[in-house]
């Protein structure tokens, strides 16, 4: 018995030595664990894909994205889940449909009961940062700060009558007050000083730039580079929200020449922006925070003519939900790849988690892009608008309520239960609807979106009583959600 007692024990004893060095030399090989990785989440507002040099537009708009795409993770069919900033945001910020995270239309606001990317960072150490220009919609009281150490998103207080003084609050009682969203320069110097008051990493920076979102009125320098007729422009009205929702209620017929000053000032907004995020990592780097991971999108695109309209939150076409995706990694310097796969808003948080080595949950729905043998093909992307309700009289309709791709179909449902089907293989555009009973579309596919779709009245967080105040509606007016 001594015997067998002695033989068991030995080769343990030396099991565990072996298990020791073992570990001795994995810590040798290692070295410590590595830092979390700093973040930094670019939000372009109103950046449809197709105007970026990166997905293929002539004009070389955006030449700092492109080479970021370039030495990084291109996503080249990348969707936005609704055509309007508020509930694109909110999935953004907590990997749900709009129907699940409840910020479907004005009242309705961002809700506790799910966990934000900003939160679960913070838990994990960071630093959580925002410059957020959309002072309208992305707000602290609509729920959207939470998990931010430091949430700055104000307006520019103006004269009323100031130059450039596109998105204009002006409040009709006391003084004259003016507001508009800050420049891309602007927030910068906001994260530049709010930077200086954080010691070490790792550091989650939220930046959104409002630039692209009418109305548009780029710098010199770079209305210069895109404007085809400087005489009309001279002549013409200032391109406001105001004057793009003329546009978008059918109140002015544009002809071919205004429509192409419209799209060179669009594409000058672009080029300002894209030059910003160069010094936006200067800035980073002079702080401290040299060589941040990088993910840049956009909340929604614009439409401009695409389907016989102007602006957004309007419909579910491409125009308005195709958004640039674009993840740079300096830790991955040769690692650059082009993904075809359709990806998501929602994929954005999970892949940030993992990055941060933070675990992603069950609460998300999207997927971490950078996870090995993960098929992005073959799943349903939704997008979904809702009817609103404070905003009635005042939005122009929205004509769409879900849309869902199982590539290459997409089905877009009207609220008068109308569908369109489009393939999306042949008609990228979607500008030739085919019959809902066309062969080989899935069954299941309008069942998929009407699952998640609800109306506004039966999402949790809308007040009874919903009530405008005068500065509220003006800055909504001023960014051309209302008339
Ligand atoms: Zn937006």
């Amino acid at each position: 018995m001594t015997r067998d007692a002695r033989t068991v024990r030995l080769p343990t004893v030396s099991r565990l030595a072996v298990l020791a060095v073992a570990s001795l030399v994995a810590l040798l090989d290692c070295g410590p664990e590595p830092a979390p990785p700093n973040l930094v989440l670019i939000v372009i507002d109103t950046l449809r894909a197709d105007h970026l040099g990166a997905y293929g537009y002539p004009r070389d708009t955006s030449p700092t994205m492109d080479g970021l795409a370039a030495a990084g993770s291109l996503f080249l069919n990348a969707t936005a889940p609704s055509s309007w900033t508020k509930p694109s945001i909110g999935s953004l910020f907590t990997s749900r449909y709009p129907s699940e995270h409840g910020a479907v239309s004005f009242e309705h606001d961002l809700g506790g009961e799910l966990s934000t990317l900003a939160e679960l960072l913070r838990q994990r150490g960071y630093h959580t940062l925002a410059a957020n220009g959309n002072f309208v919609h992305v707000t602290e009281p609509r729920g959207f700060a939470r998990g931010f150490d430091v949430w700055s998103a104000d307006g520019i207080e103006v004269p009323p009558s100031a130059e450039g003084a596109l998105l204009t609050v002006e409040i009709p009682e006391g003084e004259p007050v003016a507001l508009r969203a800050p420049t891309a320069r602007e927030i910068n110097r906001v994260v530049e000083e709010k930077l200086g008051t954080l010691h070490g990493g790792p550091l989650f920076l939220y930046v959104h730039y409002m630039e692209p979102h009418p109305g548009f009125d780029p710098p010199p320098r770079h209305l210069e580079r895109f404007l085809r007729d400087p005489d009309r422009h001279a002549a013409a009205p200032p391109a406001t929200a105001a004057y793009i929702s003329m546009l978008a209620r059918g109140e002015i017929r544009p002809d071919p020449g205004e429509v192409e000053r419209l799209i060179d000032l669009y594409d000058a907004e672009i080029s300002a922006v894209d030059e910003a995020i160069g010094d936006l990592r200067r800035v980073l780097a002079e702080a401290g925070f040299a060589s941040p991971i990088l993910m840049i999108v956009a909340d929604h695109g614009e439409e401009f003519l695409d389907h016989g309209g102007w602006f957004h939150g309007i419909h579910l076409h491409g125009e308005v939900l195709r958004v640039p995706m674009i993840l740079h990694d300096p830790r991955r310097a040769g690692a650059a790849r082009r993904v075809a796969e359709p990806v998501d808003l929602l994929d954005v948080a999970p892949t940030l988690l993992a990055l941060a080595g933070a675990p992603i949950g069950t609460q998300m729905r999207g997927r971490n892009l950078l996870a090995e043998g993960a098929p992005l093909a073959g799943r349903d992307i939704v997008a979904e608008l809702h009817p609103d309700p404070v905003l009635a009289g005042h939005l122009r309709p929205r004509s769409h309520r879900f849309a869902v791709t199982r590539w290459p179909w997409k089905l877009i449902a009207h609220g008068d239960g109308r569908t369109e089907v489009y393939r999306k293989d042949r008609d990228p555009a979607e500008t030739d609807p085919l019959d809902a009973r066309v062969e080989g579309m899935p069954a299941d596919l309008a069942r998929a979106g009407a699952a998640l779709w609800r109306a506004p009245e039966a999402i949790a967080g809308g007040s009874a009583a919903p009530d405008l105040d005068d500065e509220v509606l003006h800055g909504l007016r001023a960014l051309g959600y209302a008339e």
